[in-house]
């Protein structure tokens, strides 16, 4: 009890400072964004039609992207040219659209609109709430397996994808995934490439918003996903999603998808029935932006790492520090991305996430990395230290720290009386 009335005590001092942090949203922080303003003043009277002769202006051009927006983010995916589509300012709306084409049209090897049935969907678990927000509100069916630190379980997967014919697809973060930091191994991406599926048109979308967003000198690539499922003859299974939004602005960024020639063709097409182009003048802004920033986009990246490193490494220090041998919680140590994803010991995440909303630090809300909100275990928290400062990074870690304590000592407490 004079541990509980301790830690309570800490809290209570701690709630008479009126402390506004916030490591709930994975948004990149002041420093990030500065580096991209030079960005702003690129597009002068002379940037009225681009390299290639396109008329930024007017609406030729196609949905597709303009041919220099093309070249730079298709070697950003690690794909050809002519296997990327460039957008507008977001990959999930991208992402949104081909899962509505496919549920009111299907998708290119479809025989019917996914709507038809009652259309079901892999989700990894921990994982991304806006994945499980925008598949749910289309009426999807989520079907939840474990991401592992080889990616997404791939025996779960397998058996799902061999049995069902209304499971349509996987969704999932390959690299540096949101919130675990993992990364999909080179036998994962075989397998997902050389699966059978009982649906014909199973389809990866594989969220890579993460892929360039290294926070060490020596990254460990993952085999290309799109690749892999050319080699082993499944050309349409996989539409690899990426974005500028934490290399340049967030929501103000290039969106961009990469699929086989044929899926291009086919999504090109629905696309231009829903807007005549994209924004290429932004597009052609990023282009001259990225294309002549010192290093170009791996030069950027290590200037975005720079910035991010001190605020990742503070939240280990303090846990470490904090909670290390106590038996209390476990924790990612994310080699790139925007996340570190904790795991506490007991199941007392949302008690967590509330004593420290108390005390002044917004988290993600407990469960909102499983679909609708339900952490089955309520054990899983995100953190997201890229917005503040170290400083605050720090204070808001060792609040957290001081809330997983006290929790635990108040759920122990409960247990030992019941
Ligand atoms: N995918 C993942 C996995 C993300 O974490 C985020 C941002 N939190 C996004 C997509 C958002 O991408 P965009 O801004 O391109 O829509």
């Amino acid at each position: 009890m004079n541990a509980l009335n301790n830690l309570r005590e800490k809290h209570q001092a701690i709630k008479k400072l009126n402390l506004s942090l916030n490591i709930e949203r994975g948004q990149p922080g002041d420093e990030n964004f500065d580096l991209a303003d030079p960005m702003l003043s690129v597009l002068g009277i002379d940037q009225r039609k681009s390299q290639s002769g396109t008329d930024l202006r007017n609406y030729p051009g196609g949905a597709q992207g303009i041919p220099e927006a093309r070249a730079l983010f298709s070697s950003m995916l690690r794909i050809e040219k002519d296997e990327i589509i460039v957008g507008n300012n977001s990959s999930l709306q991208l992402m949104s659209q081909v899962f509505m084409w496919a549920m009111i049209r299907g998708l290119l090897h479809s025989d019917e609109p996914w709507c038809t049935k009652k259309a079901k969907m892999i989700v990894t678990v921990p994982g991304y709430d806006r994945h499980f927000l925008m598949l749910q509100q289309l009426g999807f069916d989520l079907v939840t397996v474990p991401m592992t630190p080889e990616g997404p379980d791939i025996q779960a997967i397998e058996s799902l994808a061999s049995s069902d014919p209304e499971i349509k697809g996987l969704v999932f973060v390959p690299t540096y995934s949101n919130p675990t930091g993992d990364t999909v191994s080179d036998r994962v991406v075989e397998r997902l490439a050389g699966m059978p599926t009982r649906a014909k048109d199973f389809t990866i979308f594989a969220d890579d918003a993460y892929c360039v967003h290294h926070l060490t000198d020596t990254p460990k690539i993952p085999k290309n996903l799109l690749k892999a499922c050319k080699e082993q003859g499944h050309p349409e299974r996989v539409i690899l999603y990426g974005s500028t939004s934490k290399m340049t602005y967030a929501g103000a960024g290039i969106g961009f998808l990469g699929a086989s020639q044929a899926n291009i063709g086919f999504l090109t097409k629905l696309f231009g029935y829903q807007s005549i182009t994209f924004n290429k003048l932004e597009q052609y802004r990023h282009v001259l932006f990225l294309n002549n920033y010192s290093g170009g986009i791996p030069g950027i990246m290590q200037r975005h790492a720079t910035i991010l490193k001190p605020k990742f490494e503070a939240v280990q220090r303090v846990l470490h520090r904090e909670l290390g041998g106590k038996n209390l919680a476990t924790w990612s140590n994310p080699e790139g991305g925007y996340f570190v994803s904790l795991d506490t010991t007991r199941p007392i995440a949302a008690r967590v996430v509330e004593l420290t909303r108390e005390a002044g630090v917004a988290l993600t809300p407990a469960g909102a990395t499983y679909p609708s909100g339900k952490d089955p275990h309520n054990r899983n928290i995100r953190i997201s230290p890229s917005r503040p400062p170290v400083s605050e990074v720090e204070k808001a870690m060792e609040i957290l720290a001081l809330c997983i304590q006290l929790a635990s000592e108040e759920y122990d407490t409960q247990q030992a009386r019941s």
